[in-house]
């Protein structure tokens, strides 16, 4: 099963409202995790099931899968 894998290249937390990661809502299992606003959320591979739905919540596609 393919998991959800960050391009730190591309996220830009600052483009997400109030900085606060906009994939993380549309995350089913929670996989996503954001310290505070502004950091560059992190993915439990153990969480993710490989749905997908983090891509198309993300404004900058900065998620993969591998
Ligand atoms: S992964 Fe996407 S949605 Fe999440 S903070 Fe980065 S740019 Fe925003
Ligand atoms: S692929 Fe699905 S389960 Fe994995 S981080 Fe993205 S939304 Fe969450």
């Amino acid at each position: 099963m393919p998991k959800a894998m960050l391009n730190v290249d591309k996220c830009q937390p600052e483009q997400c409202a109030n900085g606060v990661c906009a994939a993380r809502k549309d995350c089913p299992t929670k996989a996503i995790y954001q310290e505070e606003p502004l950091d560059m959320p992190v993915i439990d591979p153990f969480r993710c099931r490989g749905c997908t739905k983090c891509m198309n919540g993300c404004p900058m596609r900065a998620f993969y899968f591998v």
